[in-house]
């Protein structure tokens, strides 16, 4: 198709891999590209903000916003319910803007199920699993339950990395963030979005057609 519409980008990683501070420099780095902020019945960490962070909301506003068909995908992780709003989405596509979801591996699989012409997936992975371990102690805003099993879901989300178009490597902050930023560059320059992009030009080139 002839993309009249921004790209859906579809970031994944395990906990622990560097995914929301790579997101977040990417998003001030990228003019035009805006993060979905998504609904979540997980409460607030300190120094997390309402609208900011996430949407947080109670398991009864979750249920009732799923039952209403507001949300382009929601999943369970880690024991909580999260959800991207698909209303905001579908304005900033079709404004031709593009759109970052920060979401995990079930969600990913549903919105290239339901968008398969705008979504366009990355993968992030730790160096290893000793990094990634280490950077879960590290955040030290959690319990060792609750590392435990984010160590456990990261081994899982990690078994997902073959549905995903692109694999960036998070050892140095600064180089996968010139990944990504090549991965955004590239799919702008392919012809579908060219022909959008640069159509005025296609137009004058080919003698006013
Ligand atoms: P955290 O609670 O640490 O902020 O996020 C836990 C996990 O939930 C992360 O893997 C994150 O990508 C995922 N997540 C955050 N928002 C959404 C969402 O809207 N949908 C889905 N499917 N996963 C989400």
């Amino acid at each position: 198709m002839t993309h009249a519409a921004g790209i859906l980008w579809i970031l994944s990683a395990p906990s622990g891999a560097g995914k929301t501070s790579l997101a977040r420099a990417l998003v001030a780095e990228v003019p035009g590209l805006r993060t979905s902020v998504s609904f979540t019945t997980r409460a607030p960490r300190p120094g997390e903000q309402d609208g900011v962070d996430y949407h947080f909301v109670s398991k009864e506003t979750f249920a009732a916003m799923a039952e209403r068909g507001e949300f382009l995908e929601y999943a369970q992780v880690h024991g909580n319910s999260y959800g991207t709003g698909e209303s905001w989405v579908k304005q900033q596509l079709f404004q031709g803007a593009d759109c970052l979801l920060e979401i995990d591996w079930q969600g990913a699989r549903l919105v290239r199920e339901r968008l398969p012409d705008y979504a366009q997936s990355i993968f992030i992975l730790p160096p290893s699993l000793s990094t990634l371990e280490e950077r879960l102690r590290g955040r030290g805003q959690d319990s060792a339950e609750v590392i435990a099993r984010r160590l456990a879901a990261a081994r899982e989300e990690l078994l997902h990395y073959d549905e995903f178009d692109y694999l960036v490597v998070n050892a140095d902050f600064a180089a996968a963030l010139a990944d990504l930023r090549s991965i955004l560059r590239a799919a702008h320059l392919r012809r579908e979005q060219q022909q959008f992009t640069e159509g005025e030009r296609l137009k004058h080139l080919l003698g006013g057609q």
